[in-house]
């Protein structure tokens, strides 16, 4: 078995000179060095204002490539299958817990992995360019979950879900219902008060993970006369009485990951397991979904670079006409654009990042990201196809599923419209005058 990225990484920050400060008690803590601080070290040093945006700390470069060679080695060799049998690999969920992907920027104290934002963004990005369905499981808990749980959790249930979501349970993000997609306040699931329980009645439709989750967070009415503003956040255990998981989706991609619609039948939750305030539910949901959305673009990013990596060099071995594919000028520019496509989708993303881990505004930029990193996916798993010829097209090489898994970056958590909608309203804002 291999040695937790947590480990290795602590190992490391132990052999190495530490220019940033990280990981002065092993593993670091939010309180130390940030890419912030470094940002502005390195910028004196090098005399120069403003560093590039692909400036990572020491910690992040280092959990980035830990993560390129689990994900080489415990995840590559199962993705085919997992995608063909439409189920992810046991010891795939279990080796992402034991390398402390599931609980990145959950505390210690709760056996978490005590990092920052940015970096799961990077594991996200990393696990994609493998295999997408990875990455959303690994990107869902991360940014959805865990930081929900953490940000209002009361001391209790975090001791209750924290140490478990880091070390051997997922959980299930679930707002969406049949009649409620894009619309999402406009749901139906009820939560009626009974002295110090709630009882939930309702269903909900495509909630990713639901097969392996031993925990949901449910956005349900407390008081549908008051709309959106009685939606509330509850905790509800996977195994509670009258909670159903129904049979998952057959999907055109992300088949590894489970898609399920839940029945709630008189599902009792206790009074103690509401996340955060009544009637705040629908804010908690904006709120995660706005940072979310990083997430998607840094899993759309991986997608499409991962698709990319694996076209060139066949573009570069291939022969036609007495010479590689790759030397036609008609490839040449396609190849170039498509790469320029991927750098803009990765500036894009990070900045959003940049921006949420420095507390500055950041919606605007994240809908920016996940629009723009969902579309450039698209483009370069059609163009890899191309590219490739005949053989791309079959299942001998990866890039049909790359092709088949970017779909799904137009559609969730916020549709394309939504993000361009959201980002118009910031637009005729900052022209007010
Ligand atoms: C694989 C998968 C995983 C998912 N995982 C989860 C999960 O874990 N938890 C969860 O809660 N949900 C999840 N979802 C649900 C997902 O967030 C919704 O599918 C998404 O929000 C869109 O809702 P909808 O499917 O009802 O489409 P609709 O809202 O019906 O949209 C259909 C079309 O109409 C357009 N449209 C709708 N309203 C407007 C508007 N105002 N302006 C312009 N165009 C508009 C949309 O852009 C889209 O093109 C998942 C979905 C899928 C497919």
């Amino acid at each position: 078995m291999a040695a937790p990225l947590v480990r290795i990484l602590s190992k490391t920050c132990r052999q190495i000179s530490r220019p940033w400060g990280v990981c002065q008690a092993g593993w670091r803590s939010r309180s130390t060095s940030s890419a912030a601080d470094m940002v502005s070290e390195q910028s004196g040093a090098m005399g120069i204002s403003f560093p590039p945006l692909q400036t990572f700390s020491e910690e992040e470069s280092m959990m980035r490539e830990a993560v390129k060679k689990y994900a080489q080695e415990r995840i590559a060799p199962f993705v085919s299958k997992m995608d063909e049998n439409s189920a992810m690999d046991e010891e795939v969920l279990k080796s992402l817990f034991e390398q402390g992907l599931m609980g990145i920027e959950i505390d210690p104290e709760y056996g978490g992995t005590g990092s920052t934002f940015f970096s799961s963004i990077l594991v996200i990005e990393e696990l994609a360019k493998v295999d997408p369905s990875v990455s959303v499981l690994c990107d869902i808990q991360n940014t959805l979950i865990n930081t929900l749980i953490s940000n209002l959790g009361t001391p209790a249930q975090k001791e209750q879900y924290l140490t478990r979501l880091s070390t051997d349970m997922i959980g299930s993000f679930c707002l969406s219902e049949a009649e409620s997609g894009s619309d999402a306040f406009a749901l139906k699931t009820r939560a009626d008060k009974h002295k110090d329980y709630y009882i939930i009645n309702g269903s909900k439709m495509w909630i990713s993970n639901a097969e392996h989750a031993g925990v949901f967070l449910v956005m349900a009415n407390v008081d549908p006369s008051a709309g959106y503003r009685g939606i509330t956040c509850f905790i509800v255990d996977g195994d509670t009485e009258g909670l159903e998981i129904c049979k998952k989706e057959n999907k055109l991609g992300l088949r590894a990951s489970s898609t399920c619609p839940l029945n709630f039948d008189n599902v009792k939750v206790p009074e103690k397991n509401i996340l955060g305030q009544i009637g705040h539910g629908y804010k908690y949901a904006i709120g995660m979904l706005n940072e979310g959305r990083i997430g998607i673009a840094a899993q759309m990013l991986g997608l499409a670079q991962g698709c990319f990596d694996h076209a060139i060099p066949y573009t570069r071995q291939r022969v036609q006409f007495g010479k590689r594919i790759f030397d036609f000028q008609g490839m040449q520019h396609q190849i170039a654009h498509v790469a320029t496509q991927i750098e803009a989708a990765r500036l894009l993303t990070y900045n959003a990042a940049r921006l949420k881990e420095a507390g500055r505004p950041f919606i605007k930029e994240a809908c920016m990201a996940k629009y723009f990193a969902a579309e450039v996916a698209t483009l370069t798993t059609s163009k890899c196809i191309e590219w490739m010829g005949g053989v791309g097209f079959t299942k001998d090489y990866p890039i049909e599923k790359y092709y088949r898994d970017c779909k799904i970056g137009t559609i969730y958590e916020g549709t394309t419209n939504i993000q361009l909608s959201t980002m118009a309203k910031f637009i005729d804002k900052e022209y007010d005058h």
